[in-house]
């Protein structure tokens, strides 16, 4: 396809907005999967199919709410009907394509408004809806293909539990925005500008302006002054966690060669014991009975409570529906909370550092 009628995806857009260059610095890169895409991928099937056969409990989780989301959105906001993997179109004032994706769930059915929602499966925070240019171009298609003044767009992180929502009703203002970014993108210029663009770029390996943000954290190792105010501090912490992502890669990049070829410039796999498991913790149970108390055995077994909880939600789901009820999945959960709160409790919190939105 010739540069002059490649269309630049909605997905894309963020990035060559940051880093207008990244475009054509990454032309010719072919495409990049990783584990977390595929899963991402198969995530989104599982929640259009409403379908968690197979799943780890986690993944499970993942799903069910989205769908617990969909289904609240659809209540809240009487938009009655769902479209998944909608493909929307974003046109010129002249009607020629200037970029198309496809959005999760297109949500239609009530006067001139719509919604979109965008599942999210990763644990880094992406952009909010109002600053998101993908969810701002979906915004723009959905309210070009069904004549909307408005379009509400969701983008919901279930295993970070973040969502965030923004109303776009000015879609010359949207369209304006994308087509100055795609045109400094496939600008003669190339406007090069490291930072958070780069966490997901393929061309790293060789930018010289990223090749810059690395170098300058190579002075680090000899000038311990150069983290000595908050500023510095943060400035540093934030281009290590976009030189972290091209490590990585490069683990990624030598694993693939060291399974291909076995060893890589003196480097080889050394095999590692798995971690001992209990396979039969009832079989187990009776081995050591006589010696081990039944209590004392209990007190060595954790209980997955995430798995208790949805064997108990499948239980009073399948009995209310036996005796001619209904119970709702939010419903049969927080039934589970109130009979499980007395033997349950929350570890020890986890932290992560993240950066304070823009107000
Ligand atoms: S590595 Fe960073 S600076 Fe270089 S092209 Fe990609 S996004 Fe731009």
């Amino acid at each position: 396809m010739s540069e002059k009628i490649e269309i630049l995806r909605p997905s894309a857009l963020q990035q060559y907005s940051a880093c207008p260059g990244s475009y054509k610095m990454q032309l010719g890169f072919p495409p990049e999967t990783s584990p977390e895409a595929e899963e991402g991928t198969m995530l989104h099937e599982r929640v259009r199919r409403n379908d968690t056969d197979g799943l780890d409990v986690e993944q499970a989780g993942a799903v069910e709410e989205c769908r617990q989301f969909l289904e609240d959105t659809i209540r809240d906001s009487g938009l009655a009907t769902a479209t998944f993997e909608n493909p929307l179109e974003i046109h010129d004032e002249d009607g020629s394509l200037l970029t198309k994706g496809t959005a999760d769930v297109l949500l239609t059915g009530k006067g001139d408004t719509c919604a979109v929602i965008d599942w999210k499966f990763g644990r880094v925070p992406v952009e909010d809806a109002a600053t998101n240019l993908q969810l701002a171009a979906y915004a723009l298609g959905a309210m070009q293909l069904i004549k909307a003044q408005s379009c509400t767009v969701h983008v919901f992180q279930p295993r970070i539990k973040k969502h965030t929502q923004y109303t776009f009703s000015k879609p010359e203002a949207i369209l304006q925005n994308i087509q100055k970014v795609i045109s400094r993108a496939k600008s003669d210029a190339l406007i090069l500008r490291a930072g958070e663009a780069c966490r997901y770029c393929k061309a790293k390996a060789v930018c010289p302006a990223f090749r810059r943000q690395t170098d300058a954290l190579a002075i680090l190792r000899d000038n311990a002054d150069a983290l000595a105010t908050p500023e510095r501090l943060a400035e540093y912490y934030a281009k290590t966690q976009i030189v972290k992502k091209f490590c990585t890669q490069i683990e990624d990049a030598m694993k693939a060669y060291l399974d291909e070829h076995g060893e890589c410039a003196g480097y080889f796999y050394k095999e590692i014991a798995g971690k001992r498991e209990v396979s039969d913790i009832a079989g187990l149970c009776v081995a050591v009975d006589g010696l081990i108390t039944h209590s004392e055995f209990l007190d060595c077994c954790t209980a997955s409570t995430s798995k208790v909880e949805a064997l108990f939600v499948e239980k009073l789901t399948a009995a209310a529906t036996a005796n001619g009820g209904k119970i709702t999945k939010k419903d049969a959960k927080a039934k589970f909370e109130e009979v499980a709160a007395a033997f349950i409790q929350r570890g020890t919190p986890s932290r992560r550092i993240e950066l304070k939105q823009a107000e």
